[in-house]
């Protein structure tokens, strides 16, 4: 493992130069450049959980270490690819041999998608109400997703639809699928986007996990991606932190520097001590995702961290803003953007609410 986080650390100093250099413009525009997208690639950012036959490294802990550093950086990259990863992640557990050798080297070259979210609908994945009708030897997918991250310049789509055995999970690229891109306020430059299918044909042997499993499929790969997930909360968090500090210790009022004021220490304090509690709660969950013995399942854990880091995540986005006064909300400002970032944590991937009933579900033992 000191080996390949020494890598993954490599690898990271030489992409997070470009997408710092990128930032303001990813986030201006809205848009992933190809440079930084091909650098991700290049580095083996996107293979962090393939299986290691396929020059991944499987694990949780490493996904949570890219999470984290990039969103340190830049959020909206950091959802591209952790989504990214967890689409990879999905055919290592629920893909067959043949749909490895099929799909994974696809996944090298271009970002991957998970689609389940409706315009009718996301909490409720029992409700989905897209089609997939047998015709022969094929599906034909018609319907609409929305909230797709990756989905503008992504090429490979898992897709869940209705078969008359219940949903489905289907593996699609890019063609015939008609993508519109939308404007959302944090995590910009992720390629967030609505995705219309009207007739598109997906091979039967593209059906992943079986039919009738695309929410075994949905859940079993959210679930444990849901730790670097929470990891990006982890890294928004530190920005602000360390944002503040800076702030504090060269902004003067009332004669002294902010950060000699007990107020404001006390809520660096403070902040400080949620950030390194979040630190090992999310380190140790993905070492338990990895096969570390637990008395907590991973569901469990990736809502915990989850809905812990969406928190910690705005508090501190929060208190930076409070700190840094009326720079603070000036767009361009570092803790201006983290603060319309941090909201987003609580809604992909599942919002807090839906986290809370996870949680509640297993502690309460129904
Ligand atoms: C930045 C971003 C990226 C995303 N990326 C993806 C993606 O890549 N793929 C994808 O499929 N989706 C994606 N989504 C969609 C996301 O998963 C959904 O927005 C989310 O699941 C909520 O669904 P909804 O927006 O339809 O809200 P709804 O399901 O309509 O919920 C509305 C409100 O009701 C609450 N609610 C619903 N049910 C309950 C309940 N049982 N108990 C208590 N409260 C409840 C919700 O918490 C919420 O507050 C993304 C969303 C965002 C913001």
């Amino acid at each position: 493992m000191v080996e390949e986080v020494s890598d993954i650390k490599e690898g990271l100093s030489r992409v997070l130069p470009l997408i710092s250099k990128k930032s303001s413009a990813i986030d201006k525009n809205n848009e992933m450049y190809s440079d930084v997208l091909q650098a991700l690639f290049d580095n083996k950012l996107m293979s962090i959980l393939a299986p290691k036959e396929y020059g991944g490294f499987e694990s949780y802990y490493l996904a949570c270490l890219v999470a984290e550093s990039v969103a340190k950086i830049n959020a909206g990259v950091a959802h591209s690819v952790v989504v990214h990863n967890a689409t990879v992640d999905a055919l290592r557990l629920f893909g067959t041999a043949e749909q490895k050798e099929k799909w994974l080297p696809k996944l090298k070259k271009k970002a991957g998608t998970l689609a389940m979210t409706e315009p009718s609908g996301g909490s409720d994945v029992s409700a989905l109400k897209m089609e997939a009708r047998k015709e022969g030897d094929v599906y034909i997918l018609n319907g609409r997703k929305t909230l797709i991250t990756n989905a503008s310049f992504g090429g490979v789509f898992i897709v869940i639809a209705k078969t008359e055995e219940g949903l489905t999970a289907f593996i699609t690229e890019k063609d015939g699928v008609v993508v519109t891109k939308l404007n959302q306020s944090g995590m910009r430059g992720s390629g967030l986007s609505s995705v219309g299918f009207s007739n598109v044909e997906v091979a039967k042997e593209d059906i992943l996990g079986g039919l009738g499993k695309g929410l075994k499929v949905a859940l079993g790969t959210l679930s444990p991606n849901r730790i670097p997930f929470a990891a990006m909360g982890l890294g928004i968090a530190e920005t602000c932190l360390e944002s503040a500090i800076k702030y504090a210790k060269g902004r003067t009022a009332f004669g002294k520097k902010v950060a000699d004021f007990q107020g404001i220490q006390w809520m660096i304090a403070e902040l400080a001590t949620e950030i390194e509690t979040l630190r090992s709660f999310i380190y140790n969950s993905a070492e338990i995702a990895d096969g570390k013995e637990s008395s907590l399942d991973v569901t469990t854990l990736g809502a915990m961290c989850k809905l812990k880091a969406a928190e910690i995540a705005k508090k501190a986005a929060e208190m930076a803003v409070e700190i840094y006064g009326g720079h603070g909300v000036i767009v361009g400002s570092p803790v201006e953007r983290a603060y319309r970032d941090a909201k987003l944590l609580d809604i992909a991937e599942g919002t807090s609410e839906i986290m809370k009933v996870l949680i509640s579900r297993t502690i309460l033992g129904r």
